[in-house]
């Protein structure tokens, strides 16, 4: 992939303004150097992986066989294919073999994946993908809701929720997690 450097990212969203007749004014020059740190935020998730979010494991040294369930984590995310943002909450439930992760750094972990340009069913696979990696957990289900204002204000303009789900790992369980993410 071909390194841009920050400053030509900066003139090219100068020139999207000077499409829409929007002149450089003293007043909105800096604008364009605003909107790139902007998506350097909304973007970020780029440079995390996410066992670098995750962190350490915690070994489950007691006897806990059931769920463990997070949910309502606020998301924020770009669609990849308007550069317009979805926002909305993940509900994550999974259950655990030999190891535990803190609860905090789940948010976390949604966040590598949100903050990137994405499609909501990817985003959705990816965070069930990297819990069911890293926590080498029995099954993991993943619940996202999203609204997204690539649909609220153009194209169809009709705000709506959308709603993707995820499970991975042993299928007998999938019902109980089910249940789980959705209530
Ligand atoms: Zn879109």
């Amino acid at each position: 992939m071909a390194v841009v450097k920050k400053e030509d990212a900066i003139s090219a969203f100068k020139t999207i303004m000077m499409y829409y007749g929007i002149d450089d004014a003293e007043l909105i020059s800096k604008t364009p150097a605003r909107v790139i740190s902007a998506y350097d935020e909304l973007l970020g998730g780029y440079k995390q992986e996410p066992e670098d979010v995750v962190g350490e494991l915690f070994p489950l040294d007691f006897p806990y066989d059931e769920i463990v369930s997070v949910k309502e984590i606020n998301f924020d995310s770009l669609c990849e294919h308007h550069f317009l943002p979805f926002s909305g909450k993940v509900n994550i439930a999974y259950y655990p073999t030999e190891n535990y992760v803190g609860l905090s750094k789940i948010a976390r972990l949604v966040n590598v994946f949100a903050r990137r340009a994405q499609v909501q069913e990817r985003l959705t696979w990816q965070i069930a993908h990297a819990l069911m990696d890293l926590l080498s957990a029995q099954a993991v289900g993943v619940q996202v809701t999203g609204s997204h204002m690539c649909m609220a204000l153009r194209g169809v303009k009709v705000p709506a929720k959308t709603t993707t789900v995820s499970f991975l790992g042993d299928e007998s369980l999938f019902d109980k997690l089910n249940e789980s993410i959705r209530g």
